[in-house]
């Protein structure tokens, strides 16, 4: 029987567990995507995207996965010979880095170890330069499960008069990404992260100043022409109609747990996750002053690599987690807890991961995990 994909408990970093009510609306024959039914479908959202965002501002939504929302906001707003300043820790940071240099000459990246906090020091250092047009960061780096805090970073980037590009990928509808207080220039959401839509639509925040700035350097992804045609309700080309039908969904869903809900919620997961890890003796891979609420990234315990840990959950137990990426691989698994996962999620995850352990002679206090979770359910 295992692994079932369509039954698994499923806690990989995105894309996630897809609520029935989403998928149901994307069971749909083709719709016209210049008539009235499907007009009336993109003005809902539009109408709902701020719900996303909590934030009112120039939004739209492409089709395309979150690196399609990346590429539109970076090739649109940095520029040749003007310097760029990209903060990277994790693979996340490294792949703003690859997409910016492919438009912009004169870039600066100061990187941290994976699983370190951003350089804020020294990135603050090069803003009062004065010469920086934007500065790019990842808010929530999945691939290490860990927040960047860009509260201290934001006044220095407002004071330089750089554009603030983030990416919030696995952070939008997951963890706070307070656009107004921060004064952020440009936010992509994607969908299969916290909004638990199906994957392949970035959703995109911009502010007053990025949205005048726009200077598009792809076609397909030129924002401009995305915004003009979602104010009259319409896309520039057509869209990914089922997945348009889905967001619809899933953003209604959003709406009606409120966002601060689903942040506290994903909060509780979160702490849920790293407590019942703790009574594992599992370690936490990033600093765990700056884990993440939506993804947890754990070392694998000395001498169990990916096929005693990843690979047995999946085989015998039908939970599917996520291993580490580039150098990672292989050393730490990471648990996603954003969207609609739920407590009994977890449940089952570390039931599973406690039978695992235990077998193989390693588990401190049988159902100490568990006690952790459920002393925090609510
Ligand atoms: N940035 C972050 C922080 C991500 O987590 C991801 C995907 O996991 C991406 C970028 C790339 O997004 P996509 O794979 O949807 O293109």
């Amino acid at each position: 029987m295992n692994p079932d994909p369509e039954t698994a408990t499923f806690l990989i970093a995105g894309p996630v567990r897809i609520h029935p009510r989403v998928l149901r609306a994307m069971s749909f024959s083709s719709v016209n995507h210049r008539g009235d039914y499907f007009h009336g479908i993109v003005k809902e959202i539009r109408e709902l995207l701020p719900v996303l965002f909590g934030a009112r501002g120039h939004q739209a939504i492409l089709s395309g996965s979150g690196t399609a929302g990346l590429e539109a906001v970076y090739s649109s707003l940095v520029r040749r010979g003007e310097r760029t300043l990209v903060l990277a820790n994790g693979n996340f940071g490294d792949r703003t880095d690859q997409i910016v240099r492919r438009y912009c000459d004169v870039v600066t990246t100061l990187s941290a170890p994976w699983g370190q906090h951003i350089p804020v020091g020294r990135a603050i250092e090069e803003l009062e330069k004065g010469d920086v047009r934007a500065l790019c960061v990842v808010l929530n780096e999945t691939s290490v499960g860990l927040a960047n805090d860009l509260s201290k970073l934001a006044p220095a980037v407002r004071k330089s008069g750089a554009l603030f590009l983030v990416d919030g990928i696995s952070a939008v509808a997951g963890i706070p990404c307070p656009i107004e207080a921060w004064g952020l220039d440009a936010v992509v959401a994607g969908s299969q992260k916290g909004l638990a839509a199906p994957a392949g639509l970035a959703m995109v925040h911009l502010s007053d100043r990025a949205r005048t700035e726009l200077t598009p350097g792809t076609f397909y992804l030129d924002l401009a022409a995305h915004l003009d045609n979602l104010a009259k309700d319409d896309t520039p080309w057509t869209p990914a109609i089922p997945l348009f039908l889905a967001l619809r969904e899933a953003l209604l869903l959003l709406k009606e747990e409120t966002l601060p809900g689903r942040l506290a919620r994903t909060r509780r997961l979160a702490e849920g996750t790293r407590a019942a890890a703790g009574a594992l003796s599992l370690s936490l891979f990033p600093d765990p002053a700056h884990a993440s609420d939506t993804v947890t990234a754990l070392n694998n315990p000395t001498g169990l690599g990916d096929n005693e840990i990843r690979k047995a959950l999946l085989e015998h137990y039908n939970v599917a987690l996520q291993g580490g990426q580039g150098a990672l691989k292989g050393k730490i698994f990471r648990i996603g807890h954003m969207g609609i996962a739920d407590w009994s999620d977890l449940l089952v995850t570390f039931a599973a991961l406690e039978r695992i352990l235990g077998k193989a002679g390693r588990l401190p206090k049988p159902g100490a995990s568990l006690s952790e979770i459920v002393a925090r359910m609510p």
